[in-house]
């Protein structure tokens, strides 16, 4: 079973990956995860995404893109089940993950869109913090008063994205509609796109995801 979690910023997305993850005991897929754990290792392509994450501060290529998808499926057995949580973002990178599931005699299943508006995006990241230490998305007048708290969880210190701002939100939803809209509409047209409501409850959210699955 090979599953896609799209959705904006804000949108659950990780959550609801997660939640599936757990219930089908598959495996989840975070580029922005994977990308960090390849570049630990000490192998040419660890080393070049270190250099580009660490040094360059850019953006990995799509060649890049291409191998890690490429080694990371291929280390699964073939029956083991995949959600990918927020790729592919591209038709570039649509096409590099269709490839690379062919290769190993896999397809994509079901796409979850979450749809959320674009207030409601902005509303949600601009109260998101992260835990430095724990990794834990913090949620400011929930979890965390104010911006000198500590984490509630570890006590680490917070920080926030530096693209978690309206300015920075709004830029990341202008990419969202012009290069994710394509890839969520190639999958309407292949008749697997299931389009959510995420404004709703986590749960409700859920609740629907888990009637759409496939058998
Ligand atoms: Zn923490």
């Amino acid at each position: 079973m090979n599953i896609i979690v799209l959705g904006k910023a804000g949108s659950g997305k990780g959550v609801q990956s997660e939640i599936l993850a757990k219930k089908f005991n598959l495996e989840h897929i975070d580029m922005g995860r994977t990308l960090r754990e390849f570049s630990q290792k000490k192998d040419a392509i660890g080393q070049e995404i270190y250099a580009i994450q660490n040094v360059k501060k850019t953006l990995v290529s799509s060649r890049i893109l291409r191998e890690v998808l490429h080694l990371k499926i291929g280390s699964f057995r073939s029956d083991q089940g995949i959600v990918f949580d927020g790729v592919p973002r591209t038709l570039d990178q649509e096409q590099y993950l269709e490839e690379a599931l062919q290769e190993f005699g896999r397809r994509i299943d079901k796409v979850f869109f979450i749809d959320i508006s674009k207030a409601e995006s902005i509303r949600r990241i601009s109260r998101r913090w992260n835990c430095d230490h724990c990794g834990k998305i913090l949620i400011m007048g929930k979890d965390i008063k104010k911006e000198t708290d500590r984490c509630p969880f570890c006590q680490g210190e917070i920080t926030r994205r530096k693209d978690d701002t309206p300015e920075g939100i709004k830029k990341r939803l202008e990419v969202f509609q012009k290069e994710t809209m394509p890839v969520l509409e190639y999958f309407r047209q292949q008749g697997i796109l299931v389009e959510l409501n995420g404004e709703k409850s986590i749960e409700k959210v859920s609740r629907e995801i888990l009637k759409n699955m496939p058998d």
